[in-house]
């Protein structure tokens, strides 16, 4: 079956993007182009064509007036809406991307598209009805996107941002690449570098006490420690640098999901059913 990517990240890290740039990519790569979900109800345009689009049956504008709720409210109603056609739409993904007879010619990818806001996603139950339903049918891998010129300012942010990741992933318990967004702006280069030697981080951590940019106090030795601790999150973890304006790494970002496909079989699935 085809594996499925489910793109996840802060609002405005690049996810609607990166799904255009490997929509873009798997149209000329596979035979078959990808199956593709946007689950984001409050935007405005996509800019890459959808098999299922919540906002076909989601009117969040309307869920916002009904319901007189902000936008967070309303993202999170339109979910929890579109959540209760689960059956249906896994009912329409099997039909397309499960094998059929008499046999026909299957996707390679399920991409799908998040809201903005990540915690509405991560952190709701329908967010959790949608992931699990996709797990249970579909190899999954979980691709987050950081914006790496903002990610990479200090050492705080990145830490942020790291703790972030880790919470998605225990929380999720999906195999996920975390793909360092927008190096046309800033190389991945520093974060990586972050990730994988502790020393550097540290180093990092040090020079930005010294111009007092984080004030001192507590943050560094916190800083420090964390550090440490993440070395062990960040092994399990596949790292890419892409550009999903200019396309760059996107190669690299579909071997990683072979081998978190992999993982996910071996690893994951035998979880997955144990606890079910
Ligand atoms: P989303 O909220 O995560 O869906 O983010 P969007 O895809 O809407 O992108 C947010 C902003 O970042 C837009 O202005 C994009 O043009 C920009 N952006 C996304 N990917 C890249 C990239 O690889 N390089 C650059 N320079 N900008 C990007
Ligand atoms: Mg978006």
């Amino acid at each position: 079956p085809p594996t499925a990517v489910i793109c996840v990240g802060m609002a405005g890290s690049g996810k609607t993007t990166f799904m255009q740039r490997i929509n873009a990519h798997l149209h000329s790569s596979e035979s078959q182009p990808p199956y593709v979900l946007n689950l984001d109800p409050a935007v405005r345009s996509v800019p890459y064509d959808s098999n299922i689009d919540i906002r076909d049956s989601i009117r969040y504008k309307e869920v916002m007036k009904q319901y007189n709720l902000g936008p967070n409210g309303a993202i999170l109603t339109s979910l929890n809406l579109f959540s209760t056609k689960i059956d249906q739409v896994m009912g329409i993904l099997e039909k397309r991307c499960l094998p059929q007879t008499p046999p026909k010619p299957l996707p390679s990818h399920i991409i799908v598209d998040t809201p903005g806001q990540i915690e509405v996603f991560v952190w709701s139950a329908s967010g959790n009805i949608l992931l699990s339903s996709l797990a249970s049918s579909f190899p999954t891998v979980l691709a987050y996107i950081i914006d790496t010129p903002r990610t990479t300012e200090n050492t705080s942010t990145f830490m942020s941002n790291m703790l972030y990741a880790i919470s998605i992933l225990y929380k999720t318990k999906l195999p996920m690449i975390l793909v360092f967004n927008k190096t046309d702006v800033k190389s991945e280069e520093q974060a990586v570098d972050w990730m994988r030697d502790f020393e550097k981080f540290q180093e990092a951590v040090r020079e930005e006490e010294e111009e007092e940019r984080e004030g001192g106090g507590y943050m560094g030795p916190l800083l420090n420690s964390m550090s440490l601790v993440l070395e062990e999150f960040y092994n399990h973890l596949s790292v890419v640098g892409v550009s999903s304006m200019t396309g760059d790494g996107i190669e690299d970002f579909f071997k990683a999901v072979e081998d978190k496909r992999t993982e996910f079989e071996k690893d994951y699935k035998p979880e997955l059913e144990r606890r079910r």
